[in-house]
């Protein structure tokens, strides 16, 4: 974040011309990420934004700052090479529910325990959307698609919820419909100290014909409105999180301030104040 930096909303434009289907929930949270660096006065050159495989991947080129864009599910490890080599620069990656939690699943968890201060930021469309609308590990039971017209067969992964149990550092969930929302969220994460994790119900129009955005918006509440909801409190962060079917819980899920990052863990790096690629420089 830069002292005295004015950042714009069209300093993220880009030329290139997006190539995501009409009314796909990407357009949205491209929006309100930029709205968050915005907000959070963090100009271009002093972000980095990793994307993986997948439709919102295709997204890459189409926002400024520095980008990454790599291999199917691996997102995680190279944020987070990217972050050790730099902690000074925030970073933001993002993944597809296909590839973070079919291939890439045990990345996201040890990102978890290790508490990388980094953001991820899932888009969970509940399909595989570039290779033409396969089921996914967050696709729910019964759904017929491409790879199975009988209709999938397996369980559905209830993400924020499986992260809970792992007492993770930073857990959220919001909405392709709602870019104030996520914006709020975005910054949430964003300036969290620890590896935040942020789920977006994003609706896939074109292959994803059950969560629809009337269908997820009809659904959707935000913790916020609870009377006496505490995002510190796990237990309840679990009770919440745990409905898929009938209210959805949004918002901010759960907080530890008190859980160390992985780089202050580090005893090596105590009382050091420079990033690790300022040392490699000397050689
Ligand atoms: Fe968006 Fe789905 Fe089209 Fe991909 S296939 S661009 S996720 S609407
Ligand atoms: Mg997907």
């Amino acid at each position: 974040m830069c002292n005295g930096c004015k950042v714009k909303y069209s300093d993220y434009y880009s030329d290139n011309i997006y190539t995501w289907c009409t009314n796909c929930g990407n357009y949205a949270i491209h929006q309100a990420l930029k709205r968050s660096l915005v907000k959070l006065k963090i100009p271009p050159y002093q972000v980095l934004l990793c994307f993986d495989i997948g439709c919102h991947g295709n997204g890459a080129d189409k926002i400024g700052g520095y980008r990454f864009h790599g291999l199917h599910g691996r997102v995680i490890p190279f944020a987070v090479g990217a972050h050790l080599a730099n902690h000074k620069m925030p970073v933001i990656a993002f993944g597809g529910d296909g590839g973070t939690l079919d291939e890439g699943i045990n990345h996201l968890i040890h990102a978890v325990r290790s508490n990388y201060n980094i953001t991820f930021i899932l888009h969970n469309n509940g399909n595989f959307g570039l290779t033409k609308g396969q089921v996914t590990p967050t696709s729910p039971k019964g759904l017929a698609m491409n790879s199975n017209p009988f209709g999938l067969i397996e369980d559905q992964i209830n993400v924020c919820k499986f992260l809970l149990n792992l007492e993770p550092s930073f857990v959220a969930r919001t909405f392709s419909g709602n870019i104030h929302q996520m914006e709020r969220v975005f910054v949430d994460a964003i300036t969290h100290k620890g590896f935040s994790f942020v789920e977006i119900l994003q609706a896939c129009p074109t292959y994803n014909k059950v969560n629809t955005h009337e269908k997820i918006y009809s659904k959707v509440y935000d913790v916020d409105e609870l009377d006496d909801y505490d995002p510190q409190n796990l237990s309840q962060a679990l009770k919440v999180s745990s409905d898929l079917d009938n209210k959805i819980a949004t918002g901010v899920l759960y907080f530890n301030k008190t859980k160390k990052d992985f780089y202050s863990r580090l005893p090596q790096r105590l009382n050091r104040n420079k990033a690790l690629i300022d040392e490699v420089k000397n050689y």
